[in-house]
């Protein structure tokens, strides 16, 4: 445990669920853990006891990556854990694989609805479908653009066309609208759709003020920050000031709300993340703003921003976590870009 996750509190120690099995955390409430195929290794999904259209059952938010461990993992927990009665519903915080990746494959099972917002059930559609712009062709000239010119990564860049189909062959062809501020009835309790920008096109958290709990889905995390892109769909995009901006719709809820993240432990201190999450990026911002004396594109930033080997997966996180630095500074008039004659663009500080 480092020193920040130290100013938090794990109610539950070192409990986790098993895979294939649930863990109580209230009454009509569990937690699961899905493994994933990324150095990030687990996801955390949530089951909430739930009555809908007359049935009784239970509902799922989020679903963990299509491959056949996850599948055999969900068909142990709904044979265990769910009293025999299924999925009523499946919630979606967002489009990323790991949380809608099988939401095809559970909804069908058992004719169940997704809920979703339209940001994030549109890009699960777009990217499903390999949409062009959205496909791994679309990142490579994007990535270029921005200084990745090592050749072994080019070609490893090229290759990662059907990486979002592969983890998400499904999405529902249709879906049930959450927006902001929506009160969702869940079983005994009322949740409160929370929107989220920066991560994803329109991330939603939910929270419950009866069990004063919040799922927090990947906008508020206990270990890791968040990642924060500028993507190639929006080139021109300022995720970092959106993000920020969306922490503050967090500020409102009590200081002991269980936080249910998607990955790492449940924790109280959801003020105190929020704060460091906070002063993590003022701090990146610094640096960023100091390396900028001379120009620099955002392939130059990743290794004063990331001081560790980083796979191809994780540099184009990285690259896009750069980018949305660069762009925060760009857009508050602290920067300039510029194109130089070979293509690149580069950032210098005014
Ligand atoms: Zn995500």
């Amino acid at each position: 445990m480092n020193h920040l996750e130290s100013q938090l509190d794990y109610p539950l120690g070192d409990t986790l669920p098993a895979l294939g099995s649930v863990h109580a955390l209230a009454p009509g409430l569990g937690w699961l853990r899905m493994p994933l195929p990324f150095a990030l290794d687990h996801i955390n999904l949530w089951l909430i006891r739930d009555e809908h259209d007359g049935r009784a059952g239970w509902s799922a938010v989020d679903c963990g990556v299509a491959n056949d461990t996850t599948r055999a993992a969900w068909e142990q927990v709904l044979a265990s854990s769910t009293d025999g009665q299924g999925l009523l519903r499946v919630f979606a915080t967002h489009c990323h694989p790991d949380h809608m990746g099988l939401s095809g494959w559970l909804c069908s099972k058992f004719d169940a609805p997704l809920w979703a917002t339209a940001g994030e059930y549109a890009f699960a559609r777009m990217m499903s479908a390999a949409l062009p712009g959205v496909d791994g062709s679309a990142a490579l000239p994007h990535f270029q653009r921005h200084g990745v010119l090592d050749p072994a990564v080019v070609e490893k860049l090229a290759e990662r066309r059907n990486y979002y189909p592969t983890l998400v062959p499904a999405v529902p062809h249709a879906y049930t609208r959450m927006q902001d501020g929506n009160q969702v009835r869940i079983g005994a309790h009322d949740w409160t759709v929370i929107t989220g920008f920066g991560h994803s096109p329109e991330h939603a958290a939910l929270y419950c003020a009866g069990l004063k709990v919040l799922i927090s889905g990947d906008m508020v995390l206990p270990r890791i920050s968040t990642n924060v892109s500028v993507f190639a769909i929006e080139p021109e995009g300022n995720p970092l000031q959106q993000y920020l901006d969306s922490l503050g719709k967090f500020g409102h809820l009590p200081a002991d709300t269980l936080v249910l993240p998607s990955h790492g432990k449940p924790f109280r201190g959801l003020h105190t993340r929020i704060a460091q999450l906070r002063d993590h990026h003022s701090a990146r911002l610094a640096e960023v703003m100091q390396a900028c004396q001379q120009p620099m594109c955002a392939a130059d930033i990743v290794p004063i921003m990331f001081r560790r080997a980083l796979d191809v997966h994780q540099l184009t996180f990285a690259l896009g976590e750069a980018l949305a630095h660069l762009h925060k500074l760009w857009f508050d008039g602290i920067l300039r870009r510029e194109k130089g004659e070979d293509g690149i663009l580069r950032f210098h500080l005014i």
